[in-house]
């Protein structure tokens, strides 16, 4: 199988000595090694989600994580707020878990407003809500920052946030906005494999947890939390150690070039896409509210986007259809990980050419 470079929102290239780091010898996962290699990992992943609240893995990918924490901490009633696929995802697992939750949505390529969660929470129905951070169907971003100043009003309802394709990526400063439970998986913008789930947790999320009945097994969020302090940061089942070993040299990796440098150059790489998709095409979402990690494009020039991405595969890249309703009037070219400016002007050109641009 010929390698193609990815600027698919998922999984993205992975770095060689990071690849490499997944093909260590296997060790106990009741052994000192492991206890010592799992506290590493958390306490640098509290650096990348700017907490100092407990950080749970999860050998799954981000979904798992996200079922997990909407059965387990949910009591009487959710709010759902969505932006597209992956918001929708969200309403279904409560359904599907028979929690109670209502379904927020806006028109594709809008966020989620400060003033649709106020009105929402001021019913005082809810006692938990869910936020995309990153909607990766329609490249939104959500303005979390107003969010926040909205939930500093109702404090006993939890807040859940996916940043699957965001945490790494861009700033997301969980404790001063106040997140209960931010979720993130390892193949998005930490540029790691897929298979493995990180979220930070509050306190006061599990003490919630405590009280609610039938949590399921496997991603009750408040065993995975208990289990960390009665066993030295070890997990109820057996986990992923090579993902394990790998995300601790993707995290060494990234915090020696610096975490600002890391964002930036998402946010680079962001504008960098955004000006030549907005030169030969139009882009879904405004600017305040722009995606980071992945852009959507509108397929202003009637493309089939199929053979698009056959000519860019035989040059060796792939970019990805639009998700959902938007497959073949969007298309999506993520900038994640230690993707480079050079790269993406690689794609831009391979583009121009086969569609005819210069
Ligand atoms: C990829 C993605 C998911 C799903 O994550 P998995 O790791 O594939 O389970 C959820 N939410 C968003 C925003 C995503 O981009």
């Amino acid at each position: 199988m010929a390698h193609k470079k990815l600027f698919i929102p998922g999984p993205v290239d992975v770095r060689p000595d990071v690849l490499a780091a997944m093909a260590v010898p296997m060790f106990g996962h009741r052994s000192k090694d492991a206890s010592a290699l799992q506290r590493a990992i958390s306490e640098k992943l509290q650096r990348v989600f700017q907490t100092k609240e407990q950080i749970l893995l999860s050998t799954s990918s981000g979904s798992g994580l996200m079922e997990g924490a909407i059965r387990s901490f949910t009591k009487e009633r959710a709010a759902v707020f969505s932006v597209g696929a992956f918001g929708k995802r969200w309403y279904e697992m409560a359904v599907m878990n028979g929690k109670p939750a209502d379904l927020f949505e806006v028109p594709q390529g809008d966020p989620t407003l400060p003033e649709a969660v106020e009105a929402a929470l001021a019913t005082g129905k809810y006692d938990t809500f869910t936020i995309t951070h990153n909607e990766t169907s329609s490249g939104v971003m959500n303005p979390v920052g107003a969010i926040a100043e909205v939930r500093r009003r109702y404090p006993d309802v939890l807040w859940l946030m996916d940043a699957v394709s965001s945490m790494g990526g861009t700033p997301i400063p969980v404790d001063e906005l106040g997140v209960d439970c931010c979720i993130t998986s390892s193949q998005k913008a930490l540029a790691l494999p897929p298979g493995l789930a990180a979220c930070s947790v509050t306190p006061r999320a599990i003490e919630r947890g405590r009280t609610v009945k039938e949590r399921g097994f496997y991603f009750d969020m408040v065993q995975l939390y208990d289990f960390i302090f009665k066993k030295d940061f070890q997990y109820p089942s057996t986990p992923t150690l090579s993902h394990m070993t790998a995300l601790n040299l993707q995290l060494d990796l990234m915090l020696s070039v610096g975490l600002e440098s890391y964002w930036q150059r998402h946010e680079e790489n962001m504008r960098l896409t955004r000006q030549w998709a907005a030169k030969h095409f139009q882009l879904l979402v405004d600017e305040a509210y722009a995606s980071r990690t992945v852009t959507v494009v509108h397929n202003t020039r009637n493309l089939v986007i199929g053979d698009l991405n056959k000519a860019l595969g035989e040059r060796g890249y792939q970019i990805a259809n639009g998700y959902g309703d938007l497959k073949d009037k969007t298309f999506r070219i993520a900038h994640m990980g230690w993707r480079t400016r050079e790269e993406l002007e690689g794609l831009f050109g391979h583009m121009e050419e086969i569609i005819g641009l210069k």
